[in-house]
């Protein structure tokens, strides 16, 4: 049995499992300054943004509610993910064909373009280039699973079916009876990639203020960055603070955060590890209407996310823990790795993505000046493509719009407005746990057999 109830309280960890405090935490804004471009939110879509930035010359002030690494991009499951498994039905007939092979591309490229930074930056994150493994747990959701790989296929991803003889060859541990295997991306460590991140704006000459929450801005040909205790002032301001933007007044009919939660095992033991096979490790997520996801990191513990979300009133971000999800998660560790026996919880943490009702980014231009830019809405699917996010907005503020930008663009479909929106999101949400506990049942009833 997995030990969870007791420990829950215990084992919640408000920062997420992969980052603490900082020993360096940079001072915050004092007085006021200005740049050439203010950066808010240091994520991976901030701190990439300012690091493409810097190497174009530009002077690059970052300024960061908590500290770098505090969101969802130092909470995250660690899958480097691309195109492949997107959610084509809540866009491929909204944008049409053509578009949505360049906004698979996007996804595709946020992989390569990861691969070269932690080269370039010099971060090692314990990046296990495995590709990853989108699964099924019981024969019924072999269709639609098909059905997704054929699109992302057809779309210019790659993917491959593995039935269940190739899945056993593999070593993949039996509760995942086939899957679609994507050659391309893997996992690493979030914390590890943030962090590196970090270091390196601060090596490029970034300056980084922590500590700084932005509270409200002036608009005009120079951007006023008001704060607590000083004001940045900059002819192009980048908002980067994703699922926390709609509190800043801005994309709030746009995007919303979900909640998404996550529990890491103790380290396994030499015996334990033996008994799940899985020789490369790669990531593992289901073809569950809320996936799953399941992988093991470098220090040899099991990190499981998602399978439940949840949608706070107001599109509020409170960091609090979500027991109901910490329970959901142990469950399933249990159901889908009964050969480890007990496995005693080293962390849960929560943390938000932001949702845009097609799936898709939200990138694009405020103001009268055009010159607040904002990225979100990357969903579950922030590591690679918020990274390279950070090239494709520092191109556009040097004059260029990349490719990859125009492909992007599009009309996001505007959220309901509350109570519309609890309700409906929370009713979807709901539908989807009980349509994938009915799969459940029936795995766990085809185990019994
Ligand atoms: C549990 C979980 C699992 C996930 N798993 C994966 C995965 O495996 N693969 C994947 O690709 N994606 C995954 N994601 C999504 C991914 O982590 C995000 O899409 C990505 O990290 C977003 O990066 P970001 O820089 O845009 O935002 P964030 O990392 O959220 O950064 C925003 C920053 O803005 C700061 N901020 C907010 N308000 C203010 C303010 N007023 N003033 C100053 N600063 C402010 C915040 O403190 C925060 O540091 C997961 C997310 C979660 C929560």
């Amino acid at each position: 049995m997995v030990r969870f109830d007791g420990q829950a309280r215990q084992a919640y960890r408000p920062l997420g499992g992969w980052v603490d405090k900082l020993d360096d935490p940079q001072p915050e804004l004092e007085g006021d300054v200005s740049a050439d471009v203010v950066v808010v939110g240091a994520g991976f879509a901030g701190l990439s943004t300012a690091l493409e930035l810097a190497a174009r010359g530009a002077k690059v002030i970052v300024l960061e509610r908590e500290f770098a690494g505090f969101g969802a991009s130092g909470r995250n499951a660690g899958y480097l993910a691309g195109g492949q498994g997107l959610e084509y039905d809540l866009f491929l007939k909204r944008v049409g064909r053509e578009q949505a092979k360049h906004i698979v591309g996007f996804y595709d490229e946020g992989v390569d373009y990861v691969e070269r930074k932690l080269g370039e930056y010099g971060i090692d994150c314990d990046y296990n280039a495995s590709g990853i493994i989108r699964a099924g747990v019981h024969p019924s959701q072999e269709k639609k699973l098909r059905e997704s790989m054929h699109t992302g296929i057809e779309l210019g991803s790659a993917g491959e079916f593995l039935d269940q003889a190739a899945m056993r060859a593999r070593g993949i541990p039996p509760a995942f009876l086939f899957s679609c295997y994507v050659p391309t991306g893997g996992t690493l460590d979030p914390g590890k990639y943030v962090m590196g991140l970090r270091r390196a704006a601060l090596r490029a000459g970034v300056r980084l203020c922590e500590n700084t929450a932005v509270q409200s801005w002036d608009e005009g040909a120079t951007v006023r960055v008001r704060t607590a205790r000083g004001s940045a002032s900059a002819p192009f301001v980048v908002l980067a603070t994703n699922a926390y933007t709609p509190q800043l007044g801005l994309l709030r009919n746009k995007v919303m955060p979900l909640r998404v939660s996550a529990l890491e095992t103790e380290p396994l033991s030499a015996t334990q590890l033996a008994s799940l096979g899985w020789p490369r490790r790669e990531g593992i997520v289901t073809s569950h209407w809320t996936m799953e996801s399941h992988r093991l990191t470098a220090r040899n513990t099991l990190v499981l996310t998602t399978k439940r979300l949840r949608y706070v009133y107001g599109s509020q971000t409170p960091n609090v823990p979500d027991e109901a999800s910490y329970r959901a998660l142990a469950k399933a560790l249990h159901e889908r790795f009964p050969m480890l026996g007990a496995v005693a919880i080293r962390s849960c943490w929560s943390g938000y993505i932001s949702f845009a009702y097609d799936a898709l980014p939200v990138v694009g231009e405020a103001g009268a000046q055009r010159n607040i830019l904002y990225t979100a809405g990357c969903s579950g699917h922030g590591v690679g493509t918020q990274s390279l996010m950070g090239l494709l907005l520092a191109e556009r503020i040097g004059g260029a719009e990349h490719p990859l930008l125009s492909a992007l663009r599009h009309k996001t479909p505007s959220t309901l407005p509350e109570p519309l929106q609890w309700c409906a999101v929370n009713s979807a949400l709901g539908v989807a746990n009980m349509l994938d506990e009915r799969v459940n049942r029936k795995a766990r009833d085809a185990a019994l057999q």
